[in-house]
Parts: structure tokens; C-alpha cells; sequence
């Protein structure tokens, strides 16, 4: 046997030979991501933005041309995903940051750009090329939503005949997906999964408020937002909460977008929230899972996000730039009125995430950064940890923000895990994630499309992400 595995290597190290490469992570601890395994003393070599070649480190010959990472005590793990920000109006700063904390790709769910698929378009092509430092992007364009809409920036659709036209028009114009929201009507939503469907677009976003959740899981929804799908497959009573609803859809036009239609939305949630049934909410949860609709929790965001805690805290406002702090401040010193509705639920939409957890139905790492009290990079590893606070453990936390992602997004193939053939987005970290999810934090080097990142290079960028002091969009 002993023969065998050394001609084994021999053969593996006389195949290395001729194998060039621009990097070579060198004796790092993989951590698989799959069964949480973790291979011990391993070579990875990298050329352009592909890892070419993994192997102990005996049997991998690393290349005179090739740049070191010496990653000996070291685990290295898949580049991380946020799966939820709004950051197409904010590259200038949120960029940096995302690679200084290891978040190699990101799912973008809403610019306030008069454009937003021009703008993203054009910060997809220049990450590619690398002329922007920054995670891979997906995005979609405008938010599709009721008429009025939400949010300003939103498409407003009435009728199924526009909601198809919409889903033409986005597929069209390059939106790697669709986000529907809160206030579309049963016929406009329908309207969208199906044309969504048939052209081979997916629908990711909020739970619209009518729609019910196992109906709209059913329908082919790719993920739910927040908590929104499930808080509304917890609720009892939730058709009368719909019918509410209607009502205060009526009211709107009479009512200031903030913060009338805000608190009074958010009041119809936590009724939503207070009329939890443990029973409802693992029937909901279990149909997630059977229709394999991914949820997005994204419980730093939630209530419990302390202002007052955030702005008095040096180290994280010292990432902000000067004007972004500033307008922190300000938030910080109003009224929280989301907060005061949700904070005292805010135990409940924890539970509800275990219960999705215990079903198995799909859970995503995502913050939606680009709201105030959210750091870029920081936030998704403080969501990890709120994760493994609502029942998951460090790998099922640490598959939430890179196997999963990749899977739901339909790239397993380039990303997700640490193997030959995918892009290089990889992380080395000081210690075992595994035994501690916090241990994600604890980032040696990054690699992001095969561009290597060591720690004093990651605290250039941080520093620089202090400098910047961008214009910054008004995000939602
Ligand atoms: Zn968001």
C-alpha cells in the first residue's frame, strides 16, 4: 500500500511538473465544505483566475514563476457570498470592504440609480476586467412591484399583460434576476413567475404581502427576503391580515412614504409576527423545502441592529467614510420606529429561522448592506454567527455563504468549494471555522479571481475604505 501511494505520488508530482501557475497557496488546510472534512497539507495552484491543481504538498511541484502564499497552520475556505446588498450605488467604498473581509461575490438587490441596469452592467464588465477591485456581482434592475410602488426607482406594474412585458424587458436588457415586492397583486405576480419561466429568468425578492407563501414556493420563487416568507407562513389568520392589507393599499396615496406607509406596514408585520403558530410554521417551513425556495433571513438587518451601540463604536465607524458616519449619527439620534415594532419579536423570527433550519428548507447568509448600521463584509460575518444562533452549525453557517449560493445561483460549477477547475475566490484563515464560526474573521489572506490579497494588503484596504468618501446613493 505504502509502494503504491508513493508511485501514486510520484506520478501526481511528474504530472505537477509541467502544470504552470501564477500562485501556490502552500500547505493550507482545506476545509471542505460539503461534509465539513478537512484535508490537511494541501497545495493549491492557481493560474489566471482558475485553481489548476490541489494536492499534498509533497506532490503538488510548485513552479519557479509562481508566487507563494505560505499557508502552513492556515485553513483555507470558498471565497464568502453576501446574498443580500444594495451596493451598485456605493462601489467606491462597500468594494473594498467585501474583499478586505473575504466576500468574493455578491448578490446586488436594488440600485436607486435612474439606471440600474446600465450601472450594473457596467460594474459587472469592469470587476471582470479588473479595472474595479470587487466581488462578482449579480444584479438585478428595477424593482418590480404594485402601483404605487414602495420605492422610488421601482417598475409598477397592474395587470399580468405589463407584468410579462416587465419580465421581457429586464431579461432582455441583462438582469441576472427578477425582484418582485411587497405590494403586487395576485394577477401581476402570477403574471411574472410564469413569463419568468419561460424565459428562463428567475424571481428572487419579498414575499409579496397577498400572496401566500407555499403558493408563491410553488410557483417556482427563488428566494424569500428577510423573514417575509416565512413570518406569513407562521401566522395565523394571515387571509384577514391580507385583507387588512387591501386596506391599507387604499390608504397609501394619502399617506407620507415615511414614516406613515413604513410603520403602518411594519405594524401589519408584527401582528403577522405576534399570530405565530409553531404548527403553520413548520407546515410553511416544510413546503420551502420541498419546493426548494431559499431563504434570505438576512437577522442582522433585523431589529436589535443598535444604533446607539453602532455610532458609539470606534472600530466599525472608523471603516465608514467621513459623510456616510455622519448621516449614521444623525439616524442614530431619531427615533428607531422599525425597531421599536420589531425589536420585541425580534426573538420570535429567530425561532422562525430554526424552524426553517429544522425542516431543511434553504437557508442564505445575506445582511442588506447599504441600509444604515450595516458594514460591508463585517455585517455577513456577523450574520454567520446569528445564524449558528438560530440552530445552524459553523458548517451549515459556512455552507449558507458559499456552497448554497453558488447552488441556488446556478454556479456550483465555477464557485462554492475548493476545487480544480473553479474560479480562485478563496480564503485563508488563522484558525479552524468549523470549531468556531468567528473564525471566519480571523482572515490571513483573500484571493479574489486569482488576485491575491495578503493581511497587509487587506489592511491597506481597510485604511482605504476610511479615506473614500464617495457620493453615496440613497439605498433601500
Ligand atoms: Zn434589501
Amino acid at each position: 500500500m505504502k509502494t503504491l501511494l508513493s508511485t501514486l505520488c510520484l506520478l501526481l508530482g511528474a504530472y505537477a511538473h509541467t502544470q504552470p501557475a501564477d500562485l501556490a497557496i502552500r500547505g493550507a488546510s482545506i476545509v471542505d465544505v460539503t461534509d465539513g472534512s478537512i484535508i490537511y497539507d494541501q497545495t493549491v495552484l492557481i493560474e489566471g483566475n482558475r485553481i489548476v491543481a490541489i494536492g499534498t504538498t509533497d506532490a503538488v511541484r510548485v513552479p519557479d514563476e509562481a508566487e507563494v502564499l505560505e499557508a502552513a497552520g492556515g485553513y483555507l475556505i470558498p471565497g464568502l457570498w453576501d446574498a443580500h446588498v444594495h451596493s451598485a450605488g456605493s462601489v467606491g467604498w462597500h468594494f473594498r470592504l467585501y474583499v478586505a473581509h473575504g466576500i468574493t461575490s455578491v448578490r446586488n438587490m436594488h440600485s436607486g440609480a435612474e439606471n440600474p441596469l446600465e450601472l450594473v452592467l457596467s460594474i459587472k464588465r469592469r470587476v471582470r476586467t479588473g479595472e474595479l477591485l470587487g466581488p462578482r456581482f449579480l444584479a438585478n434592475g428595477s424593482i418590480v412591484d404594485g402601483d404605487p410602488p414602495v420605492w422610488p426607482g421601482s417598475v409598477a406594474v397592474r395587470n399580468a399583460a405589463a407584468a410579462s412585458a416587465v419580465v421581457d424587458r429586464l431579461a432582455d436588457d441583462g438582469a441576472d434576476f427578477i425582484k418582485v415586492y411587497d405590494r403586487l397583486t395576485s394577477e401581476a405576480y402570477f403574471a411574472i413567475l410564469k413569463r419568468a419561466k419561460q424565459r428562463g429568468i428567475p424571481v428572487d425578492g419579498h414575499l409579496p404581502f397577498l400572496i401566500r407563501p407555499e403558493e408563491a414556493a410553488a410557483a417556482g420563487q427563488r428566494t424569500f427576503e428577510h423573514a417575509s416568507g416565512i413570518t406569513m407562513g407562521c401566522a395565523s389568520g394571515a387571509d384577514a391580515l391580507r385583507a387588512d392589507y387591501v386596506r391599507y393599499l387604499e390608504r397609501v396615496p394619502e399617506m407620507a412614504p415615511y414614516p406613515e406607509q413604513m410603520v403602518e406596514f411594519f405594524r401589519l408585520v408584527r401582528r403577522a409576527i405576534n399570530a405565530r403558530d409553531p404548527e403553520l410554521c413548520r407546515q410553511a417551513a416544510r413546503s420551502f423545502h420541498e419546493y426548494g425556495v431559499a431563504t434570505v433571513p438576512t437577522l442582522v438587518a433585523n431589529a436589535g441592529s443598535d444604533p446607539q451601540g453602532f455610532v458609539a463604536d470606534a472600530e466599525r465607524m472608523d471603516l465608514l467614510p467621513h459623510s456616510v458616519r455622519e448621516e449614521w449619527r444623525a439616524i442614530a439620534e431619531g427615533p428607531d420606529l422599525i425597531g421599536e415594532l420589531l425589536g420585541p419579536v425580534n426573538a420570535l423570527i429567530v425561532e422562525n429561522v430554526r424552524v426553517l433550519h429544522d425542516e431543511g428548507a434553504v437557508i442564505l447568509a445575506g445582511t442588506d448592506v447599504g441600509n444604515p448600521f450595516l458594514v460591508p463584509g463585517l455585517s455577513l460575518h456577523r450574520e454567520l454567527e446569528r445564524l449558528t444562533e438560530a440552530g445552524l452549525s459553523p458548517l451549515e453557517a459556512l455552507q449558507a455563504a458559499t456552497l448554497l449560493p453558488a447552488r441556488v445561483f446556478g454556479l456550483e460549477d465555477s464557485l462554492g468549494t475548493v476545487a480544480v477547475g473553479k474560479l480562485a475566490d478563496l480564503v485563508l484563515l488563522e484558525a479552524n471555522p468549523l470549531e468556531a464560526i468567528a473564525n471566519t474573521r480571523r482572515i490571513r489572506a483573500v484571493v479574489t479571481n486569482g488576485r491575491l490579497f495578503r493581511r497587509a494588503d487587506l489592511d491597506r484596504l481597510l485604511a482605504a475604505a476610511e479615506e473614500s468618501n464617495q457620493q453615496i446613493e440613497k439605498q433601500e
